[in-house]
């Protein structure tokens, strides 16, 4: 019955320009269906003033307008009226005594205005009238809104449309009060009074932080499941245009909020998931996916109003002016879906009470090994317990670590704690691992070497691992590999993790995929993988036995951070893709640009772009570029990998030979890392590179950038 693509479905995969249009026009469409085309402010008269304990009431009527007369509440806190109001839209059965707190609610946290105005905001709820309008008589048992709806219908306009102009006019004279702070205005919806509060907020000129409670769901099912709304819940005509994810999506970039009850008798959680997640991403394409929350609760058709509290407390502490998104350096993601998987999982670990080392932790280790080229993957509760163990599987007590000069502070604590003394070495400029020339140096006048440790630096096998796998053959060393950076990078084929004896993995927030914390050990040799599995717990034989074989720690990994790692493992793979699109992007947009060398990836190599990493020219001032693209540009880069040397770490002092690394001390001085994650936008990229090219040709002007620069990178 309701099939056909509404005209307005969001264009996926379109730029920015036409992002923004299609927001204008489903703005525009919203209030065509409204009618709603004054933008004065309505006149509004006080009926009374009185105090409910230490509330202020004020009944007012709103008088003028095209609309005709409504009531609403005004109620605050008398001690002193806040300057940050919400509008409050309840649904159709919730009686307006009880929302306001003058009657006991006969449905949990009916009293959503009392309960916003003791948490400090004033509340203006609007009275629908929808109740007992007409006498039990008169009603017949007929469904009292559906009677209302027809009698609007009689004069020419929808219920819904009315109700949101009200809406809108309230929003109006809320704005307009002198007490009102502008930028601490917001809207909060349930069930009929939701699909208002959306109505009313695409409809009104400015963006205010927005909560929908108990309305997600798909108007197509609903409609076709029943109609019992009455022509109310839904603007006559907008599934011409629109659906409700897709009308929620248009909210951005307003702060918005979607609550939903897990026990929802009218809206089915599967809809719900659909439009919450729909909504989520097209957040995600205007660039403010953090300003999109869902709050899926414990509760059938209701409004939390502590959530909404703390909600609106958080979207009205950022300031107004900060309102054009930043380019993050980075951003975290996990998918609506994601996190109902990973909720689903932690629920069963919480019944189960398999908390840690269980059925979670499994499917994590063999999904991991399938990327990591190994048929053996231990999981810990770090990538430092990840290195560490790995250490003590190979043996390194009271013997030497080689490792690079460049590296994480992480890769030498994990030595030194796994018992090593640790000799650093220059990076090789090729693909920026460890120098096979230094460390054969280092073998040769060396006879502690107890372990070799390469860094996949930004994501990059370096084509030189081969020497060093021959290299540390040759002498009957074990190579390890720091793998932190590379989970689903290749060199030749062959999988970040295969190359050494053993690799770590880390799985902290900003790595490629993230358990929260979390670490991973890939070796393809089943003894060594049995000894970390018993390192990790304390060096116990087995898992319910109390005999302690070896000396090892507590490196296990909780169900709970396997069960969100596990989801982001689901994801690598579109992330590493995405991220591979931005970087060819980036390639094409710094190709020949003035100031910067890109560093692409040596043949053979295929990185995961954990970083994108460029080289500036010499004399360019690193952490003035930083600060003006920030400043200027709103482009955040990320951090360097690494601005410092590990081993000029104020920690490692005295504790190795002191020695010249010119190539590592190059690099660290002189690269930069740009934004990258999965979801990049292309306008973003643009606004990246366009920003890079103003900053580094103010610099070039002002004559410091001696260029062409000498290059550290020989592949460049
Ligand atoms: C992140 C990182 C580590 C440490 O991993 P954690 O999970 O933070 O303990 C080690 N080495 C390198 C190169 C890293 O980037």
């Amino acid at each position: 019955m309701l099939d056909g693509t509404p005209r307005l479905a969001f264009p996926d995969g379109a730029d920015d320009a036409v992002i923004a249009e299609w927001n204008r026009s489903v703005r525009l469409a919203v209030r065509r269906l409204l009618d709603y085309s004054t933008e004065s402010v309505p006149e509004v008269s006080k009926l009374e003033e009185r105090r409910i304990g230490d509330l202020t009431l004020q009944r007012l009527a709103f008088g003028a307008g095209p609309d005709g007369h409504f009531r609403a509440s005004l109620l605050y806190p008398s001690v002193s009226r806040p300057s940050r109001a919400v509008l409050v839209l309840p649904g159709r059965n919730g009686r307006h005594e009880q929302v306001i707190g003058l009657e006991p609610p006969d449905f949990p946290d009916r009293n959503v205005a009392e309960r916003l105005a003791r948490a400090g905001f004033a509340t203006l709820t609007i009275d629908f009238g929808l109740r007992d309008a007409y006498s039990d008589e008169k009603r017949a048992g007929r469904d009292e809104t559906s009677l209302i709806a027809h009698a609007m219908a009689l004069k020419g306009r929808s219920l819904a449309a009315l109700l949101a102009s009200d809406a809108v006019a309230a929003l109006r004279w809320l704005a307009a009060e002198p007490w009102v702070d502008k930028s601490s205005l917001g809207i909060i919806g349930h069930s009929l009074g939701g699909y208002m509060a959306l109505y009313a907020a695409l409809a009104y000129n400015q963006p205010v932080p927005i909560v929908l409670a108990s309305c997600a769901g798909l108007y197509r099912s609903m409609f076709e499941r029943d109609a019992v709304a009455g022509g109310a819940h839904a603007l006559p005509g907008i599934l011409q245009y629109a659906d409700l994810p897709d009308l929620m999506g248009a909210l951005a970039p307003a702060f918005l909020q979607v609550q939903h009850g897990d026990r929802d008798p009218f809206l089915p959680m599967a809809d719900a998931g659909i439009a919450i997640e729909r909504a989520a991403q097209i957040y995600a394409r205007h660039n403010v996916p953090e300003r999109f929350e869902s709050s899926i609760l414990t509760m059938s058709h209701g409004t939390n109003s502590d959530v909404a509290a703390a909600f609106f407390e958080r979207a009205f502490s950022v300031p107004a002016m900060t309102q054009r998104p930043l380019v993050p350096p980075v951003r975290i993601e996990f998918s609506a879906a994601a996190r109902r998987q990973i909720l689903e999982r932690i629920d069963r670990s919480l019944v189960t009470g398999e908390l840690t080392l269980g059925s979670c932790g499994i499917e994590f280790e063999r999904a991991a090994a399938m990327w990591m080229g190994t048929p053996e993957a231990v999981a810990v509760n770090s990538g430092t317990s990840a290195i560490e163990t790995a250490l003590r599987v190979v043996g390194v007590r009271g013997r030497r670590v080689l490792l690079p000069a460049n590296t994480f502070f992480a890769t030498a604590s994990a030595a030194l704690a796994a018992g090593a003394e640790v000799g650093f070495v220059d990076t090789e400029p090729l693909g920026l691992g460890i120098d096979p020339d230094g460390v054969r140096q280092e073998l040769e006048r060396r006879d502690d070497v107890a372990a070799v440790i390469t860094v996949h630096i930004g994501g990059i096998i370096s084509p030189r691992i081969g020497e060093l796998i021959a290299l540390c053959a040759e002498h009957g060393i074990p190579l390890i590999e720091d793998a932190a950076h590379a989970l689903g990078s290749l060199l030749d084929g062959g999988k970040a993790g295969g190359f050494g004896r053993m690799a770590a993995f880390s799985l902290y927030p900003t790595k490629i995929i993230t358990s929260g914390e979390g670490g991973l050990i890939a070796t393809r040799n089943s003894a060594d993988a049995a000894v970390a599995r018993s390192l990790r717990d304390h060096g116990k034989r087995g898992f319910l036995a109390n005999v302690h074989d070896r000396i090892g720690s507590n490196w296990r990994m909780s169900e709970v951070h396997a069960a969100i790692g596990l989801a982001h493992m689901e994801s690598l793979a579109a992330f590493v893709a995405e991220r591979r699109t931005a970087a060819r992007c980036y390639d094409e947009l710094l190709g020949g640009m003035r100031g910067l060398t890109v560093v692409r990836e040596p043949a053979g190599s295929s990185s995961n772009y954990y970083k994108y990493m460029a080289l500036l020219d010499e004399g360019v001032d690193r952490n003035q570029l930083k600060s003006a693209l920030r400043e200027r540009h709103g482009v955040s880069l990320s951090g360097e990998v690494y601005d410092t040397l590990c081993c000029l770490q104020p920690a490692l002092e005295g504790r190795f030979e002191a020695k010249d690394f010119p190539v590592a001390l190059g690099f660290a001085a002189r690269h930069i890392c740009l934004p990258i994650f999965a979801g990049m936008t292309r306008a973003q990229q643009d606004r990246v590179a366009h920003g890079l090219q103003q900053e580094l040709d103010v610099q070039l002007s002002a004559g410091s950038i001696r260029s062409p620069g000498v290059k550290v990178h020989a592949s460049v």
